[in-house]
């Protein structure tokens, strides 16, 4: 996955102008405008009671974040969504019965931008044995006490809020991916007998 500011036209080849930073840029020759925009990403939160599923990731021992990554084409975010938790955890789910959790915008770089939509689901609501993917040297279920009072830290947490504590953070994930859970609205309840039309 590449996503840094582009320096050539991809139509001609030609160097372009940064017209509005970040975004947009002219290639002259070509007389048309070349947008660098930003990379869709997405996670999951599943709980179980009050726990919350995360996962030790492969790059730093005692690093945990919750199951998350970036769709490949031709998939939806909710899509992504789920192979990247099957590949992290094992754990499998229908796309469809994925809870909006909610968005955000962030820089994860000098130069990268990435959109993150968040979904919810209920462990019950997974399929298979929870252990660590390909994409994961652990997997397990915490409560924010127990991962505040160990030695692990938090990456890349997912909080509108980057001023919060991370371990404040993962309470609030929890309550409000329950309250999501509550109100038991999917995707599927919404969309399915349209789509099936
Ligand atoms: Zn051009």
């Amino acid at each position: 996955m590449v996503n840094f500011p582009p320096e050539f036209c991809p139509y001609c080849g030609t160097e372009l102008d940064l017209v509005e930073a970040p975004t947009v840029y002219r290639c002259e020759p070509c007389e048309d405008w070349v947008f660098h925009n930003a990379v869709l990403g997405g996670g999951v939160v599943v709980v179980d009671d009050d726990k919350v599923l995360l996962v030790e990731d492969f790059r730093g021992a005692g690093t945990w974040k919750i199951p998350e990554g970036v769709p490949e084409i031709p998939e939806s975010p909710r899509e992504g969504v789920a192979r990247e938790l099957e590949e992290e955890t094992t754990l499998g789910v229908d796309p469809t019965e994925l809870v909006y959790l909610y968005d955000v915008g962030k820089w994860v770089g000098e130069d990268m931008f990435r959109m993150h939509v968040y979904y919810a689901i209920d462990r019950a609501d997974t399929s298979g044995e929870l252990e660590a993917g390909s994409d994961a040297t652990d997997a397990r279920f915490w409560t924010p006490a127990e991962f505040r009072e160990s030695e692990h830290v938090l990456r890349d947490m997912p909080n509108p809020d980057e001023t919060r504590s991370w371990d404040m953070g993962l309470d609030v994930l929890r309550d409000q991916a329950t309250a999501a859970l509550d109100r038991e609205t999917t995707y599927a309840d919404l969309f399915a007998p349209h789509l099936d039309d």
